[in-house]
């Protein structure tokens, strides 16, 4: 790749965490049922996601490391919900790759034999035969070693950390039928269990005193949202910032101020100043209310009717804490 796909290349993969998002979204995208994500110093040093979905035969890894391959059919209407990944083009690899050393290890289901495919700044070094497990495992060394003024601003390695876990968390919140594993520095920092349902990965994830705070979601107040479903803590489980908040539109992660205010407006008098609850909500919104920013980091999103659903949210959610004397 030459200097311009570099740079480009360096706006899009931002950090570590943008790495491991578009990993993830891939491993998601093939089916997997169990997605294990490895990272060392932050994903600065390493990152390996592994998944136990369709895998690729030798000639479609060699393909997926090019510019604009994708094997997957999209249509406008999905760029519409919102799906804005750079993947989307069929670009993640090809420009991860051209920012790192890459290796793809992988299998197809069913398949006799894997292949082990190197690349380093977007150039294949190896492409051999490999012994693997079905799937297909990707490990990124040394992000942003040919693009030094990227490089420089990586932040330490706990923030990058954090970051990461952030995305991981977003993911595994999103589908508790899938089992994720997060580890970091080879400790393991959550594995949720796969088993499909919500509680248990918010179990799995904040552990036990978040569980235990946390209300359901039932019922649905008046408004132009077609269905509401997740969980809310009681306001004493709260932290100071309102990362915990996940929301997501149709089962993709969303950001809105609309949604978070609602949540915290909700409590009332009842939440300490500067104090956010826990919160993980899936809203089913009718197709077309949705303005997404189709930037590909971009996943702060508007809703037409914006006080209307602010206000059907703020309702629902102060409707079951009072069902649960709370
Ligand atoms: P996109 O996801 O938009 O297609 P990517 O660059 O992320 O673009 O991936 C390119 C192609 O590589 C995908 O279309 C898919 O065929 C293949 N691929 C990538 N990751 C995986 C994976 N984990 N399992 C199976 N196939 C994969
Ligand atoms: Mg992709």
């Amino acid at each position: 790749p030459g200097t311009v796909d570099k740079i480009a290349a360096g706006e899009v993969v931002e950090r570590p965490a943008s790495v491991v998002k578009e990993l993830v979204e891939n491993a998601l995208d093939a089916g997997a049922s169990e997605i294990t994500v490895e990272v060392d110093a932050g994903g600065t040093e390493r990152i390996r996601v592994a998944d136990d979905g369709i895998g690729m035969g030798e000639e479609s890894v060699r393909k997926a490391v090019e510019q604009h391959t994708t094997s997957k059919l999209r249509d406008v209407s999905e760029l519409d919900r919102g799906i804005s990944t750079l993947g989307f083009r069929g670009e993640a690899l090809y420009t991860i790759g051209a920012v790192s050393r890459l290796t793809i290890t992988t299998k197809p289901r069913g398949g006799e034999s894997g292949t082990k495919l190197t690349l380093a700044g977007g150039e294949v070094e190896g492409c051999d035969p490999a012994g693997c497990p079905e799937g297909t495992a990707v490990e990124v060394t040394d992000l942003f070693y040919n693009t030094p003024a990227r490089k420089k601003y990586l932040k330490r390695e706990p923030t990058e950390f954090d970051h990461v876990n952030t995305v991981v968390t977003r993911y595994a919140l999103a589908n508790p039928g899938v089992r994720f594993v997060l580890e970091h520095d080879g400790r393991e920092v959550f594995s949720t269990t796969g088993q499909g349902d919500l509680q248990s990965t918010v179990l799995s994830i904040y552990g036990r005193e978040v569980a235990r705070a946390m209300v359901p979601i039932e019922g649905l107040a008046e408004g132009p949202l077609e269905d509401i479903s997740g969980y809310v803590s009681d306001p004493e489980t709260t932290r100071s910032g309102s990362t915990y908040i996940s929301t997501y539109v149709n089962g993709r992660y969303v950001r809105s101020k609309a949604i978070r205010s609602a949540v915290v407006d909700a409590y009332g008098t009842q939440l300490a100043p500067d104090r956010y609850p826990f919160a993980v909500l899936d809203l089913a919104v009718p197709p077309g209310t949705v303005d997404v920013n189709v930037h590909p980091r971009k996943t702060e999103v508007r809703f037409g009717e914006e006080g209307a659903i602010r206000d059907q949210i703020e309702e629902t959610v102060e409707e079951a804490l009072l069902e649960n004397g709370l």
